[in-house]
């Protein structure tokens, strides 16, 4: 459909078109008239499919079309502690909630860019950096706030933000923030926001606990599922090395030097696991770098950057770090880790074979994660066929796994292993694991810098992943001095 004919007002339809976008996305078709007739709305998509634009378009016009008479968003009074406190500012009208700070600001780029023919003002907080220049944001006064939980209860704490005007409520990867321990935080938030509102929740996933929360928080609401989250692109090929665990940096270096691999992303379980494989490619001669909550947002942002130009190094990334980030062009993902839940494979491959392209996803799976790799196949109700063995690279180790359930997919590769618990010996790992020297924080807190406040006791179970890693390091989200983003101008 024509974004023309979705009946948008002519500052959006200018921004659009100023874009080169001409068609809507499916998910921007169906979500933008739920969202403009007010309605709340489920939507179960991932990043790259264009949500962000399906949910900010909508929004920033219902923000235009109640835009507070006597108000002004220019920083009028001086001193006010809080938007609040200052009758002459204009009050916060639509949050938009984020699990990661790379997510809050690539929202709030989008809120720039949809917003660019409005006089709307837009600021983003998420923790890990100072909050100086946040709230000299704030102050001047703003329209649509984009946020980590963390950062934005610390905010409120203080006195900074007043939540009590806002009329959308937007929760985007909302699945990544249950992941990342963050129920807490959101109940807190959704309490201080009017019952009277509309609610938007975007999810890549739809297990049950979001649904339950949807059916606490929304009303009534429509729902919209673009693309299964278990149905990789048809566009990628997957494949699988079955390789011992010590010999797969050597067999990545092979991979990425011998093969015509253009933009490469790694995927490691852990951030340690992402620096030893960066420092061993770099041994190799082949250039690479890291993204993980252990590197701060400028190097981050410096990484990101060099992976999006021309002569990209290879990407090794956790997670966390690389969930939502939008990133196309990507040729080879790399599962040089296998995850410990089979959601989390459809999202790392989904880096790739976007925007139309063909992608190639490369898994690693050493003795003991032949049964991560029947999950993915049970999930993705297909069988990821095994590449002919390297010389040099036979398997050697005892195949053993986790305990799956149920049946293989017929006609499954043969990697069936003996069921049994698999040792969490990596430090990363949702549950069970110990981190050392990060005062307890998860290892999604940490990469965000967030500070998750779980309270005790609070460790239900997430889509049958075990119970979430308490976390919390109040120091951390205040620490560190980073680049700041002051308030645009939409
Ligand atoms: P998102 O899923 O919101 O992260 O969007 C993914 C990418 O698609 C972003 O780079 C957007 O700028 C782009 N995009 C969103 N909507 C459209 C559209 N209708 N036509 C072309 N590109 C789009």
């Amino acid at each position: 459909m024509k974004f023309s004919e979705l009946g948008l007002a002519e500052p959006f339809l200018r921004a659009t078109e100023a874009l080169g976008y001409e068609q809507a996305t499916p998910i921007q078709t169906e979500a933008i008239p739920v969202v403009r007739s007010g309605r709340d709305l489920i939507g179960c998509a991932q990043t790259g499919t264009g949500k962000t634009a399906a949910f900010t378009l909508p929004t920033l016009e219902r923000l235009m079309n109640s835009l507070p008479r006597h108000g002004t968003n220019r920083a009028d009074g001086g001193g006010g502690k809080a938007n609040r406190k200052n009758g002459r500012l204009r009050p916060v009208r639509a949050l938009v909630l984020s699990p990661t700070r790379e997510l809050a600001v690539q929202i709030a780029d989008s809120l720039d860019r949809y917003g660019k023919f409005t006089p709307l003002k837009q600021a983003v907080v998420y923790g890990g950096v100072s909050q100086h220049h946040q709230v000299q944001a704030l102050r001047r006064g703003v329209d649509a706030l984009v946020a980590t939980p963390g950062r934005l209860l610390d905010l409120i704490n203080q006195g900074h933000i007043d939540l009590s005007k806002i009329e959308i409520l937007v929760f985007d990867e909302a699945d990544q923030m249950l992941d990342m321990g963050f129920l807490p935080d959101l109940r807190r938030i959704v309490a201080r926001v009017p019952t009277v509102r509309q609610t938007l929740m975007f999810s890549a996933t739809m297990p049950n606990q979001i649904r339950q929360l949807a059916q606490q928080w929304l009303s009534d609401p429509a729902s919209i599922q673009v693309a299964p989250a278990a149905a990789p692109a048809e566009r990628i090929t997957q494949s699988v090395h079955l390789v011992d665990k010590k010999r797969k940096p050597d067999l990545l270096s092979r991979c990425v030097q011998e093969r015509n691999w253009v933009r490469t992303l790694v995927f490691s379980r852990t951030k340690h696991g992402a620096d030893k494989i960066v420092k061993r490619l770099k041994r190799d001669g082949v250039r690479a770098a890291a993204i993980h909550g252990n590197k701060s947002q400028g190097n981050r942002s410096r990484v990101l950057q060099q992976f999006k130009s021309k002569n990209p190094p290879v990407l090794v990334a956790t997670d966390i770090a690389a969930r939502g980030l939008d990133i196309n062009n990507v040729s080879h993902v790399v599962n040089f880790d296998l995850p410990e839940s089979p959601e989390t494979y459809v999202h790392r491959i989904g880096r790739t074979a976007r925007a139309g392209a063909e992608g190639i996803a490369v898994s690693f799976c050493a003795g003991d994660e032949r049964g991560f790799l029947r999950q993915i196949e049970r999930l993705t109700k297909k069988s990821i066929p095994v590449e002919p063995t390297i010389e040099g690279f036979e398997p050697t180790e005892p195949v053993g796994g986790q305990a799956v359930r149920g049946r293989r997919p017929r006609g499954g590769s043969r990697v069936g292993g003996r069921s049994g618990g698999r040792r969490r010996d990596v430090g990363q790992g949702r549950s069970g694991s110990k981190s050392k020297g990060h005062g307890g924080k998860s290892a999604d807190s940490r990469s965000t810098g967030e500070r998750p406040r779980r309270s005790k006791g609070s460790t239900a179970p997430i889509a049958g992943r075990g119970p979430v890693k308490p976390a919390g390091d109040p120091g951390a989200a205040t620490t560190r001095r980073k680049r700041r983003r002051p308030t645009t101008k939409l």
